[in-house]
This record gives C-alpha cells, structure tokens and sequence, in this order.
C-alpha cells in the first residue's frame, strides 16, 4: 500500500524526515525514497530498493550527506513504484509522493494524452504507468498546484492521497473520500513558539520526534504547510470511508486515525467477540494471538473472557524484518513458516483459541493450525477479528485481497454452489450473518483449515468497536457497497 511523512522546519530537517518516514516501513515493502529542499528551493532525492533490507539501513551516511542544510522535504515507502518523482513543470520543479490506487488511468491518459501535450515516462513494478506520475500529469493540467490536485482528485476513480513539495512548502491533500489518513502535527520548542510542522499517515510517527498532533485533514481536503502555518486550499468533501481495516490489520498500534487509537480498538473487538462465546467459557485452556495482527484482538478477547493470553507462538524478530520480500510465493511461505516459532509447553494437551485479524486465502493459517495439532493441542478454535472478505480491495493497493476469487469465502461458495461465477445476487445470501447460507460457507471454511470451531466478528460489532460513525468507514471489502459506485459522479448528482 504504502506510507509518507513530510516535514517544513526552520532548521535542518533531514533527520525528520529519514526516522518519520521510516515508521511507515510496515506499510510497504519495496522501495524507500527521500525528497528534500534547502532556502534555494532546489529539490534533490534518492530513492533505495527496501525490498530485502530496511529502509533505515540504505539511507546511509552518504545519502544522508546529500540532504544537509535542508529544510523542507517528504519521503514515502513504496509497495508498487519508484518515489518520489521530482518533476519539471510549467510551476517550476516539485516532488511528489502518492498513496492509493487509480483504476481509470487508461482513460485518464486517453483523455488527457488527446490533445499530444502530455507524456509519461516511468513504469510501477505492475508494468501499469506509475501512478505519481499520472497524478502529476494531472496536477499540470490545470493552473495552480491546488487546482490541479482537485482536478486529479476528481478524474482518478480509486483513491489518491499525496505530498508535493514545491518551493519549500508542502501540499497535502487526502484522497476524495478519505480512505486514508492525513495527519497533521507541530513542535515547538522551549518558549512554546512552533519550530516545524509535520504531515503524516501514521500518527506513531510524531512522538518520538517531538511532534504534537495538530488536526487530521478531512476527505478530499487540501492543505499547503509552510514553517508559518497551514493554509486550506479547498475545504474537506462531506462524505467520509476511511479504510477499516487500518484498526483491523495494518495500522501502527500506536496510532490514531479520526481520534481512534488503533490498539484499544482491537482490544473492544476482542471483548466483542468473547461476549458471544459464553458457551466455551469453562472448556478453554488460553486464548492466543496469531502473530503479530491476532494479538491485541487476543488481549482483548482474553481479559474479557477471563481466560489467561497465552503466546503458543513466538516471532523470531531479530532477524526477519517485516519489509522482507521473498521473490516468489514458495519463498514467501517458507519465510512465514520460519518466521513463527512454536512454543510446544503452551501448546501440548491444551484446547486453544487462537485470535487472527482476518482470513483471506486460509493457506497460511491451515498450515500453522497443522504445526498446532503436531505439538500436540487438543482443540483448535479460530476466531477472525473481522467478517469473511467477499470483494477485493478496488480504493487501495491492499495485497491482502489482490485477487478475490482466491479468497477463502469465495472458494467456499463456488464450492456450495457449483460454479466460479459468483453474482452480487449469490454473494448476498452469505453476506448475512447467521443465514442457512452463511453457516455452511463458514463450516465449510472450518473444516477445509482444520478447526474445531471457526467465528467472524459481525461487521456492526466490528464497526462499533472500532468507534467512529459508521458510515464513515469503508465496508466494500464485506459487502461489496461504496458510495463511489453508486453511480453517482463525485458531486453526488
Ligand atoms: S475495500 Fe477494504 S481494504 Fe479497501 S479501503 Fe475498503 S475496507 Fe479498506
């Protein structure tokens, strides 16, 4: 998917924007790049291949050098492109980084290419255009930086939240419906009087640089940021669907989105989940995370229980970093596999229920539950922190729904009803909680991974959990609605 962390100060600021930008290594896993400008406003970058180091470790001393005396700058890691791209302009030059995905830019290019004053010339490592380039294509057609940016806003079906640093200032802007966040944060020094501003997605970044949360940007809003403040460029849109499955899987547990911390969202959803498993109350030995996204769901699930959390598996962190991109998917599992070590005396003779985020294709998680049963439990009971995912992702570059037809529920139900080509209409039936349709896609799922119970939280359990309106979060993933598909335009008319 990917993350970014910008910076305007008064003085150098280059150690801002390496550490800031570092704490948004678990959201991508390719590439690591870093745009800055001195008082000159001349822009210099680099960008470095993460995927089998971390970023912190390519950014070395050298490249660091490149950017003394700088005072402005963004950086971004990267799951599908080279960024930033720093581009030459009608504007002067400026850098760009992005977060989202653009399902259009066939149409975009065809649109905007018409008229043979536009070009591209960078590829994203899906051989599609890279999108930061698309945007920044369209940024160029229109005659203020901020109009262009609505205009890319407008035209871009899927979503597109980005950082342009031009002259100095930093335009923020998030994407039209707010699947992502944008957050905005101040230091100040002794005296109280603000030294730097900051503009992030993962507000885990500040804290330790000092910086104060100031204000999220609202959907479609965009803010420029110079070391005197922040200007609203345009106002933020009425219509809000931040990305659910930032508290339910990838966001920082540190982090707050629309003011809701991501770790004490997962704890109330394991609460929520155990209020509805009286009935195994007295014959479950621990409760267990599936590492690490199923542990605070687990913690939460465990106080409420009054079972004790016990850890039947532990990471080997010192050496498996999680930006770590194995080449090819039997690498890949043989990596997860390596990953997680067994701890055999929490395991052995016990009736275990094991907390994960989600399910998605269900390979992984059936060959950890084998290892399980081989160490010697009893009883493997699963419960998933969030429904069966039905849709893939189409409003971000979310890998873990790339290709929904592999999806475990998916599966189930072709299997029940005969075919591959599942309608919405079919889809429907076992989007409800509880239906005769429902329960035998989840036994089916259960007996396929081999546990000896299998739960989804229900989706309104899952949102009230999570805290914020509900009609402010992203649902597609479950049930396949959005209001971007409506068919209304971005006006809603
Ligand atoms: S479809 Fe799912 S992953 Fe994509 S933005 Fe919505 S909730 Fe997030």
């Amino acid at each position: 998917m990917g993350g970014f962390f910008g910076t305007v100060s008064n003085a150098p600021c280059v150690e801002d924007i390496y550490y800031g930008t570092d704490y948004h290594s678990h959201l991508g896993t390719r590439r690591g790049g870093m745009a800055m400008s001195g008082r000159d406003g001349v822009i210099k970058r680099r960008i470095h291949d993460i995927s089998n180091t971390p970023f912190r470790t390519k950014f070395g001393a050298e490249s660091l050098a490149v950017f003394e005396n700088c005072t402005s700058g963004i950086g971004v890691i990267s799951d599908d492109e080279d960024q930033p791209l720093v581009i030459t302009s009608k504007f002067g030059t400026f850098a760009i980084v992005t977060v989202g995905k653009i399902n259009n830019t066939a149409e975009i290019l065809q649109q905007e290419m018409a008229d043979g004053r536009a070009h591209l010339a960078e590829y994203s490592f899906s051989g599609e255009p890279n999108p930061s380039e698309v945007a920044a294509m369209l940024i160029c057609r229109k005659s203020s930086i901020a109009e262009g940016i609505a205009h890319a806003q407008q035209v871009i079906d899927g979503s597109l939240s980005l950082l342009v640093l031009h002259e100095g200032a930093i335009y923020a802007a998030r994407d039209f419906f707010g699947r992502t966040p944008v957050i905005l944060g101040v230091r100040c020094d002794e005296n109280g009087a603000v030294n730097a501003r900051a503009v992030t997605m993962e507000s885990s970044a500040f804290p330790n640089l000092d910086f104060e949360t100031e204000c999220e940007l609202g959907p479609g809003e965009i803010r420029k940021i110079t070391s005197s403040g922040t200007t609203v460029l345009k106002a933020p849109e009425k219509c809000m669907k931040i990305c659910t499955f930032f508290w339910v899987y990838y966001g920082y547990p540190s982090s707050c989105y629309e003011g809701m911390n991501t770790e004490s969202a997962r704890y109330r959803n394991g609460a929520s989940m155990a209020d509805q498993d009286e009935e195994f109350k007295g014959s479950i030995d621990s409760v267990c995370g599936i590492p690490d996204s199923g542990i605070p769901h687990a913690i939460g699930y465990a106080n409420r229980f009054g079972r004790p959390y016990h850890r039947a598996f532990v990471k080997y962190t010192p050496t498996w970093a999680r930006s770590f991109m194995p080449p090819n998917q039997s690498m890949r599992e043989r990596v997860a596999k390596m990953k997680l070590i067994p701890v055999e005396s929490q395991i052995a003779g016990k009736k275990l229920l094991f907390c994960d985020d989600s399910i998605v294709r269900g390979t992984q998680l059936g060959d950890t539950v084998k290892r399980i049963y081989q160490k010697g439990a009893v009883e493997v009971h699963m419960r998933s922190s969030c429904p069966p995912l039905l849709y893939g992702c189409r409003f971000l570059n979310f890998s873990r729904s790339r290709n929904e037809h592999e999806l475990a529920a998916r599966q189930a139900i072709s299997e029940l009803e005969g075919t591959a080509e599942l309608t919405p209409e079919i889809l429907k039936k076992y989007q409800i909680h509880g239906s005769k349709e429902y329960i035998a896609m989840v036994n089916i799922i259960r007996k396929k991974l081999n546990f000896t119970t299998l739960k989804f939280q229900e989706l309104d359990r899952l949102l009230e959990a999570i805290g914020i309106p509900k009609e402010n979060l992203c649902t597609y993933c479950w049930n396949g609605c959005d209001p971007s598909l409506c068919g209304k335009n971005k006006e809603g008319k």
